[in-house]
């Protein structure tokens, strides 16, 4: 049996890269002026010489979903990186290789959180951090469909994660000293005026050994708990 292929066609534009949206002027209908007017939810008769969409009332849009390609990939790979000891380990995850679990509230779903945790086990690195959230498949979704079915299904819900297709998390072999949330704002916000970056504040239950980067912004993870601490320390209080 051949494997399930990991690069599908964009469900967004049938693989065209782009799709026809209505035309702006399908808020106002055959109107020439509509300025200050409140738009209504769409479905107008075009504007008859609009010039963008000649009065047809759609546009081609390029196709965001697959950044033009018409293409998008089924595969995502988790990565745990142990910072001390530069120990790797990674975990591919492709349609037919998912393992998918019945959760009670969201449907089956592939546990991404646990497979965390056994890569960051099989480095060494000790992980109190937000996890992933759980990868969950569409509703048609049923181990008893046939396996074509089930794996077109699966590749679907890893294409919606295929803007971060490899996720990298970092971890220490212990836990790091708790740091003073408010002082480490301060200390962000600072290096982000130098470097031009932005700084972003996301809460999570816990604090965290696991830190995402993006190459535009810093992030602090702290605690709900932390909020007020940081408003002061802002200033915004
Ligand atoms: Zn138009
Ligand atoms: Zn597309």
């Amino acid at each position: 049996m051949t494997a399930p292929p990991t690069v599908v066609v964009c469900a967004g534009c049938d693989g065209m890269t782009f799709r026809f949206d209505p035309c702006r002027c399908t808020h106002y209908g055959d109107r020439f002026l509509a300025d200050g007017d409140r738009p209504s939810s769409g479905g107008q008769p075009a504007y008859r010489d609009c010039e963008l969409c000649r009065g047809v009332g759609r546009i081609a849009t390029p196709c965001h979903e697959c950044r033009r390609s018409g293409r998008r990939r089924a595969e995502l790979v988790l990565t745990v990186a142990n910072l001390d000891t530069g120990a790797v380990a990674s975990h591919r995850l492709t349609p037919g290789r998912l393992d998918p679990r019945r959760d009670r509230a969201l449907g089956w779903v592939v546990d991404l959180p646990a497979r965390v945790r056994d890569l960051a086990a099989a480095v060494g690195v000790a992980v109190t951090g937000p996890d992933p959230l759980p990868l969950v498949l569409p509703r048609a979704w049923s181990p008893d469909l046939p396996a074509d079915r089930r794996h077109a299904l699966e590749a679907r819900a890893l294409a919606d994660q295929d803007r971060v297709p490899w996720r990298v998390l970092l971890g220490r072999c212990t836990e790091p000293e708790p740091v003073d949330p408010a002082a480490r704002l301060v200390e962000l916000c600072s290096l982000a005026d130098l470097l031009l970056l932005e700084v972003t504040v996301s809460f999570a239950r816990a604090g965290c050994a696991l830190h995402r980067h993006d190459d535009d912004e810093v992030r602090l993870v702290a605690r709900a708990g932390d909020l007020p601490t940081l408003l002061t320390a802002l200033h915004l209080t």
